[in-house]
């Protein structure tokens, strides 16, 4: 059918925007003028996109701004989402209960490299220690293992 065969360019399309959009650099008009070439490029017989494709072209755009700078977004202790700022030890659990992402789909997003850190520098390291500790067979009691934090009245 030739509305499939379409759609499945237009799909295409959509993806090469969406990854094109998560470049740091990338403006509104940059997206724009490619989602306008592209169709072309791809041969497709529509050469201009519908109002509607550039909306989505707009809104990917958006959703791929993080929301900090990614070289702030992991410190010693905390590992920052960049849909929503928020700041966690890991964020693999967040990334899927709250935004239906598993890591890969988050890096594609974003356009993170591999050694882009998802779990906080000194969480990995405690955890190593911990259980290298648990390894040698000494049972340390002042460095248990993290809690939820408990209420301090
Ligand atoms: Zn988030």
């Amino acid at each position: 059918m030739e509305d499939r065969s379409n759609m499945l360019i237009s799909e295409a399309v959509r993806s090469v925007l969406t990854s094109f959009a998560a470049r740091e650099n990338a403006t509104v008009e940059d997206v724009l003028a490619l989602a306008r070439s592209l169709p072309a490029a791809l041969g497709d017989n529509a050469s201009s996109i519908t109002p509607e494709q550039q909306t989505a072209a707009i809104n990917s755009l958006q959703t791929a701004r993080p929301a900090v700078a990614i070289d702030q977004s992991v410190s010693d202790d905390t590992v920052t989402c960049l849909c929503c700022g928020k700041s966690f030890t890991m964020l693999k659990r967040h990334l899927k209960a709250e935004h239906g992402l598993s890591e890969q789909q988050y890096r594609a997003q974003f356009g993170l490299p591999e050694e882009h850190l998802l779990v906080a520098p000194n969480y990995s390291i405690r955890k190593a220690e911990y259980a290298k500790r648990i390894g040698l067979g000494k049972y340390a009691r002042e460095d248990s293992p993290p809690q939820d934090a408990a209420p301090t009245l």
